[in-house]
Order: structure tokens, then sequence, then C-alpha cells
């Protein structure tokens, strides 16, 4: 086991040491997990649901301290951290109800009754990224410890504080040992030994679209359960009928939320080409005025980026000669800081154009009418979400149906609602997460015949 230490992306300053899990660490927890799961899976319906009320409580009456340490520890606006806090709760809440609603069907046949039975798989794993440590943990713990299972998480080797936090609080609301562990370390460590160990039946991973891949490769060993929430390169669309003075004013926190740190960030941004200029003219001030520094103040609208090799990456994407329209401002001095940047013109085949630049970049691309923003909108290997602006109904819903993404939005830019599907359609992942489905996706139908006849 060895220890690693945990900067804050704002000061560059030490938070802490987290122990680094080995794979032999990470075996025994799996052997754990498989015992605590018989266990878990035979709780009554009523009783689970209640230990996850429990649990909810927890994370609520800790919601500041965890809020707090998402600030520190990821560099997220305290304003934005104490949200995630709340969705946590607000996740787990919402699954626990799902125990007792975990219903089969009863399906006519001659001769008997026929039912199916939703079963747990036993031991799940979550690796999860580093850009939203607590909502991407909850999205994939509550419904699977709801259906029954144990639950492995491997938090992001940088972003392990809230995660870690959140393993004691349930224990401290009752939850059985070994029902939920955290175990942070590396990825090629934990991670792989999660995919690679026959006991774990499902991993569910968020991550970028590479690893991914090698995970659904690791995964087809074992035939493995497989969600995959991974990168996007989402469109947001202008059109010249919109209310062009709202969609310039909400453009720049479609994509610079979190420091452009997010899968559905809106990091392509076409115009109807006869509005171009007014929409820039009005983009300009929306982004100068994006609010960036110090984390912990309430103010604050937009924090660092989480490493300075990410900062470096991000850099890459704007070089000396980049077509840079317009930015906004960042703190000089310590911390990953990288102002609000705007790109435009920017050829189809320029990497920021192209790439997951996963920071505060935007490019502005024109287009000509509806056909030509879907095409473009569509010349993506990603799918993740997507916005569309328009005054015309007819238009909002023929683009939205012929945008291939999984979360689209219509005159505003709203992403995660725990109650709503989330997931994406084509290399941007596999599966959906969250809503009244997800259930599925953490447990196997099982269907049994009981004959009438002897
Ligand atoms: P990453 O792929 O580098 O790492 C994600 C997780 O996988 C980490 O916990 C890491 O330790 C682990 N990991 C790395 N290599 C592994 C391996 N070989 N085997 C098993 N686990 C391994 O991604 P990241 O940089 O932490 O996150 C950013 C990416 O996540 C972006 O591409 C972003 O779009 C994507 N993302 C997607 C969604 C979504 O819902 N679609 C949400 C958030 C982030």
């Amino acid at each position: 086991m060895t220890a690693y230490t945990i900067l804050n992306p704002a000061t560059e300053q030490p938070v802490t040491t987290v122990p680094g899990t080995s794979a032999a660490e990470t075996d025994a927890a799996i052997a754990r997990a498989e015992v605590a799961q018989r266990s878990w899976r035979a709780v009554a319906p009523g009783d689970r649901a209640s230990l996850l009320r429990a649990f909810a409580a927890k994370v609520d009456a800790h919601g500041e301290e965890l809020a707090q340490l998402e600030v520190a520890n990821s560099g997220h606006p305290v304003g934005a951290a104490r949200w995630e806090a709340g969705q946590i709760r607000d996740v787990i809440q919402y699954y626990a109800a799902a125990p007792e609603r975990l219903t089969g069907r009863q399906i006519p046949v001659a001769g008997g009754v026929d039912v199916t039975f939703a079963e747990p798989l036993g031991v799940v794993g979550l690796i999860v990224p580093w850009n939203f440590p607590m909502p991407i943990l909850s999205w994939g713990m509550a419904p699977a410890l709801a259906a029954g299972n144990a639950v492995i998480a491997k938090p992001a080797e940088m972003t392990p504080l809230t995660a870690i936090r959140i393993g004691e609080l349930a224990l401290e609301a009752g939850l059985p040992e070994g029902v939920l562990q955290v175990l942070p370390g590396k990825g090629s460590v934990v991670g792989q030994r999660l995919v690679d160990h026959p006991a774990v039946r499902k991993i569910v991973f968020t991550g970028s679209t590479e690893v991914g891949q090698q995970i659904m490769a690791g995964c087809a060993k074992h035939v493995k359960r497989l969600t995959l929430e991974l990168g996007g390169k989402s469109a947001n669309i202008v059109f010249a009928d919109s209310d062009l003075e709202q969609a310039a004013a909400t453009a720049p926190y479609a994509v610079f939320d979190n420091a452009g740190q997010d899968c559905c960030a809106r990091s392509r941004i076409l115009v109807q080409a006869a509005v171009l200029d007014r929409f820039m003219e009005l983009l300009e001030p929306a982004v100068k005025d994006v609010k960036v520094g110090d984390p912990a103040l309430a103010q604050t609208e937009m924090g660092p980026l989480i490493s300075a090799g990410h900062r470096a990456s991000v850099a890459r994407y704007v070089p000396d000669n980049a077509p840079v329209a317009f930015r906004g401002s960042a703190p000089d001095g310590p911390g990953y800081w990288f102002p609000p940047t705007v790109l435009a013109p920017v050829g189809f085949d320029a990497p920021a154009y192209t790439d997951e630049v996963f920071g505060p970049v935007v490019t502005v691309t024109p287009f000509e009418d509806e056909a030509e923003a879907i095409r473009i909108a569509n010349d993506t290997p990603y799918g993740l979400s997507g916005s569309i602006w328009t005054g015309n109904v007819g238009r909002a819903i023929r683009v939205a149906r012929a945008v291939e993404a999984g979360n689209l939005s219509v005159n505003s830019h709203s992403s995660v609602r725990y109650w709503t599907p989330f997931g994406g359609f084509k290399q941007s992942g596999l599966g959906r997460e969250l809503g009244p489905d997800a259930l599925d996706a953490f447990t196997e139908t099982k269907n049994v015949f009981i004959s009438t006849q002897a």
C-alpha cells in the first residue's frame, strides 16, 4: 500500500495523503464483498429501503462537510460543490424507494404459472472519473445497492476524498460492513483488478473513451456486464429564430461549467450564419463576465483545472497562433488556471474542434440551414448531449429527433436530472444510468415456470 499526496488545484498545496490500494488488497475486498452481498440480498426489501434512507439522511447531515472537501480536492466552486453533495443525497433517496418496487411479471402460459424475478448481479465495480466525483459515484452506487448488490467503488486517483468519506457515512448509517467499499488507488491496479476478477459481475465505468474501450475488451473475457459513460463533443445549435440574447447569455455556462471538465460540455457552438455577427457581439461580454477565481467564494462561477498535467493538455489546443476570438479572465499565481476561451473561425479538422478538450475552450462555427446544422452536429464519433435554440416548436422537435445524442435540451442547457435517463449514443457510451429504469442495469431477469399439473 503506497500512500500518495492529494493537491488542492486552486493553491497547489497538499491537502492530505491517501493510501493506494494494491491488487492483493483489491482481491481481499472483492472476497469481503461476495460474502456481504449474500446477506445484503437477503435483507427484507423494506429494511434495505430504510437503511438506504438512513444513508441519504447521513449524507444530508454531512452535506457541507462533503462540499468543502470537494472544494479542497477538486477546486469546484462551493455553490457547485453544495449542489453535488445534494445530488448524492437525492440519488440515494430516489433509489431508496426501489427495493419494495423491484417487481417481476406474471406471464400467461399453459399448464402452470410463469413469473419473472429481478435478481441482483452480485459484486458490482464502479470506476469513477475525477470531474464529478460525488454525482457519478452515486449514479452507479445507489441503484446497485437498492437492487441487492455489493458495491466496490474506485474513485479517480486525484479526487478520492469525498468517496472515502461517503464510504464511512454508509457504515455510520448502518449499512453492513462490506456492502459498500471504497478503494482509492490507481486505475491500472485497482480498476484493472475489478475488470479482471471473475467474481465482479458488472463494471460501471465513467471516463475517457480510450480507457472505456480497454475496459470493454477486458470485460469481454468474462462476458461481464458493463455500463460505459464516456466522452463528448456536444453541439449547442443556435437558430436565427431563437431568443438570441438568452442563447448568448447562457452559452458560456453550457461549456465553462466545471471549467469545461464536463462530459456534457457544449463545446461546439453552431450558429446560423445570418445571426453570427450579432451572436458574437452578445457572447463576448457574457464570456468576459464569467467569474473565475477562488472556489471557496460563493460568487465564483469557475474554478481551476484539476492538475498541472491537465492544464498543459488543454493549453495544447490553444497554441500562440490559435484563432482566439475573445477570452475571459483567470487569476495569476498558484493554481491550475485557464481562462474561458472562444475560438473562431476554426476548421473542421482542427484538434480543438474535433477532440474532447475537457477544458474551458469552445469553438463557434456558422451553418446555413437546418439540414446543415444537423449534419455538422452529428459529424463526430461522440453523442452525449446538446442544446437547440429556436422559437419554432416544429423545428425544435425535428432537430431534437435528428441529433444523435442521448441527452438534448431545447432553449436551455439542462443535462442531468437523477429521475430521467442519462447516457450516450455512439462512442459516448453504452447503456443508461439514472431514471426509473436504472435498476434493470443492476439485475438479471430470471424466468420461472411452475407447473400446476403435478
Ligand atoms: P480516465 O478514463 O482517465 O479515468 C477514469 C477512471 O478510470 C479513473 O478512476 C481511472 O483511475 C480509471 N482507470 C484508468 N485506467 C484504467 C484501467 N486500465 N483499468 C481500469 N480503470 C482505469 O478519465 P478521467 O480523465 O478521469 O475523466 C475524464 C473523462 O471522463 C472524459 O473523457 C469525460 O468525458 C469522461 N466523462 C464521461 C461522463 C459521462 O457520463 N459520459 C461523465 C464524466 C466524465
